[in-house]
């Protein structure tokens, strides 16, 4: 019974924390008991620890702690893929050695490519790299995507590259490269998800959540027949169907140990983590963004909510700027009795990159909830997301054929 306890509360402590962990920065969750919790365990906790640290050992422990974190959460290192392979193939080699003598052949059949589908696709999304943007794929880069002038602008230079970031591309501090389409940097493969490698990503949380509810259906139809449940006389809001249901758990722990029991029940419980972030990124692509992206969305929502984000035709307001620009260049060579033309623009063209959805819209946010000075009339508040055009939603169908063709 003891054992029994301890593994539950193991297998939900667990589940929490891997929740927390890869849900808890999603942007959509960061006004939820998920989002807080994240920030009390990464920043919060840490802090307080800090104060105390400083206060009584002058600091000492943190230095060390520093270390190891950095090391942990701000430099590339496979301890998370070791420990996720680790697990996975653990359960699997401790369940199969249990089950497979009570197991069907039609049962065993299926086995081998459900569980080696996660190793393949983790294998392909720790090794695909080609989403590196290097100054030797640079111009093709940025030949990938147009700017949109809201979430990317071509004045935005990558320092630590030494180029112009690629329209969807975003700088990986872990990785040390501009990435194509980056989605996030993925402690979980050690990698980050990027253009190419994004749909086996997605194969690879699909792959997992198979495996897992494969496993937990291998364990039920283990167990089952000396469960007997669905015999019950009580209904399932009455305490006793509940009481009877704990004791058929500790009868199925008697009876599979941790091996088939435990594992399956490991299975149900983290089951929805998988199948919830795949879910997710379903929702991104039908929103025709990544999660990169969807933080980027998230900040303009919250100036839009703030009274603070304002919209603008980019034609009228690039000559607007144009126009006004010259006509700063005009009254500096008379003041200075210089005569000659004046130049066009010193700016450099944007390069045309064919894609079937464009925008003219452009957005800015001020900080003083004004609209931008001497420009009043041509700028419009903009109070909701509705407002804007997400030039990189071709709708679902193709925005997932983009992304399953690493596009
Ligand atoms: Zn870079
Ligand atoms: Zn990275």
């Amino acid at each position: 019974m003891i054992a029994f306890r301890n593994t539950i509360i193991l297998v939900v402590v667990i589940s929490l924390f891997t929740f927390i962990a890869l849900f808890g920065r999603l942007p959509a969750l960061r006004k939820t008991p998920i989002g807080f919790s994240h920030r009390l365990l990464c920043i919060y906790i840490p802090n307080g620890f800090r104060q105390v640290d400083s206060r009584y050992t002058g600091g000492r422990m943190n230095a060390n702690i520093a270390q190891l974190s950095n090391y942990l959460f701000h430099q590339k290192n496979p301890l998370v893929l070791l420990l996720f392979l680790v697990l996975l193939t653990g359960s699997a080699t401790l369940f199969l050695r249990a089950a497979l003598p009570h197991l069907s052949t039609s049962l065993i059949l299926p086995i081998p490519f459900v569980v080696l589908a996660p190793y393949t696709f983790t294998y392909l999304c720790v090794t695909r790299k080609t989403d590196y943007i290097t100054h030797a794929n640079h111009a093709p880069a940025m030949r990938q995507y147009p700017y949109d002038h809201i979430l990317f602008r071509p004045d935005n230079l990558c320092r630590t590259c030494n180029f112009t970031k690629p329209a969807r591309s975003k700088h990986c501090s872990l990785c040390g490269v501009c990435v194509a389409r980056c989605d996030h940097h993925c402690a979980w493969i050690n990698n980050c998800v990027g253009r190419h490698n994004y749909r086996y990503f997605l194969l690879l949380l699909l792959s997992i959540g198979i495996v897992e509810l494969y496993g937990a259906y291998l364990s039920w139809s283990v167990l089952s027949p000396h469960l007997h449940l669905g015999h019950s006389k009580y209904g399932w809001l009455e305490k006793q169907y509940w009481a009877e249901l704990g004791n058929a758990f500790v009868f199925a722990m008697s009876i599979g140990g941790i091996s088939v029991a435990g594992v399956g029940l490991l299975a149900i419980t983290t089951m929805p983590l998988p199948f919830a972030l795949f879910a997710y990124h379903l929702y991104l692509i039908w929103a025709g963004m990544t999660t990169n992206e969807s933080a980027k969305w998230a900040d303009w929502r919250d100036d839009m909510t703030d009274g603070m984000a304002w919209i603008g035709k980019r034609s009228v307001i690039e000559a607007h700027n144009k126009e006004r620009k010259a006509r700063h260049l005009r009254n500096r060579n008379r003041m200075s009795g210089l005569a000659g033309p004046v130049p066009d623009s010193d700016e450099d063209e944007e390069e045309y990159v064919p894609w079937p959805k464009h925008s003219d819209q452009t957005l800015v946010s001020t900080t003083d909830g004004k609209a931008p000075t001497g420009q009043e009339q041509l700028w419009e508040r903009c109070m909701s997301l509705d407002m804007v055009e997400n030039i990189y939603d071709l709708g679902f169908w193709r925005n997932f054929v983009a992304v399953m063709t690493g596009r």
